[in-house]
């Protein structure tokens, strides 16, 4: 969702009572957050934005504001006595200002028992109270608080700006080519071109192949040009290069296909060197270590 978007919610007073901030950038969410608790509180907010001078803007400003609180890991972890501190606190009639706004940086680092307390303040939400949990993975956060929430997604600066250079390409597209390119813009830019979903196609197809030992599968896969091929075999490579990382992928994938890659640029049959690369991966038993 767009921040423009959101501000406008915020101004309009329908803003969702629960927003997840997912992204590389926790100073960018840590700013938009302060500027929502602003535009809820403001009495001077216009299309602009909160008036930045009232006591209210500044007091939030300065962290001095009784309804907006910042929560954030004591040590590692957001452990269940923070979260029961802070509940007692969130249901609290207002003491002044419009919206209580909770913001919880590194939402990342709630215990597991710590999130499901989270999850019964969700559930009985308090009244004009704006939660906003900030958090580098969306998927570290409990699935039945994910579902709650309202998600904005926050990419890395060099990243918003590909986006913008790109121009027309929609904005959860432009993202996951993103992450499918390793945040390599160059490749990114190649996976739009082509179309996400034809790749995802297309590396989810030779995947189970491999898996199945199905060659009738891989005929599927063909024809296929050069340039095709390679792009493929890129965004496979830096799935395995992840999955190692991960412990999920054995080494010796992310090497068959590197190989595979030269092979290609040096002008032989994509066809032919796919085929051997699915033979290799077959006799090795599958790709993964579980
Ligand atoms: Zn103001």
């Amino acid at each position: 969702m767009r921040l423009a978007l959101l501000e406008k919610a915020a101004r309009d007073n329908r803003l969702a009572h629960l927003l997840l901030f997912h992204g590389e950038s926790a100073v960018h969410q840590r700013e938009v957050a302060l500027r929502l608790a602003q535009i809820l509180n403001c009495g001077n907010t216009t299309s602009e934005g909160p008036c930045q001078n009232c006591a209210t803007c500044r007091k939030i400003r300065s962290g001095n504001h009784p309804e907006v609180s910042w929560l954030k890991p004591l040590k590692t972890t957001i452990g269940i006595e923070q979260i029961l501190t802070w509940q007692e606190k969130i249901y609290l009639k207002h003491y002044e200002g419009n919206y209580k706004v909770a913001i919880i940086e590194q939402a990342d680092a709630l215990t597991l028992p710590a999130a499901n307390s989270l999850l019964k303040v969700i559930e009985e939400p308090p009244a004009r109270t704006v939660i906003i949990l900030c958090a580098k993975n969306a998927e570290s956060i409990l699935t039945t608080i994910q579902s709650r929430a309202q998600l904005v997604y926050f990419p890395n600066l060099s990243q918003e700006i590909w986006v913008q250079e790109l121009e027309e390409v929609d904005e959860q597209e432009a993202s996951l080519a993103f992450r499918l390119s390793g945040k390599n813009q160059n490749l990114a830019t190649d996976i739009i071109r082509h179309g996400v979903t034809l790749l995802q196609e297309w590396v989810g197809t030779f995947e189970t192949a491999v898996e199945e030992r199905n060659f009738l599968k891989l005929f599927t896969l063909f024809p296929l040009d050069k340039h095709q091929a390679l792009l493929y075999l890129q965004v496979m490579a830096v799935q395995a290069q992840e999955g190692i990382q991960k412990g999920t992928i054995y080494p010796y994938k992310f090497l068959a296909i590197g190989k595979a890659i030269d092979v290609i640029r040096q002008q032989a049959n994509p066809r032919l060197v796919i085929e051997v690369l699915a033979l290799e991966l077959f006799q090795q038993g599958g790709a993964r270590c579980d």
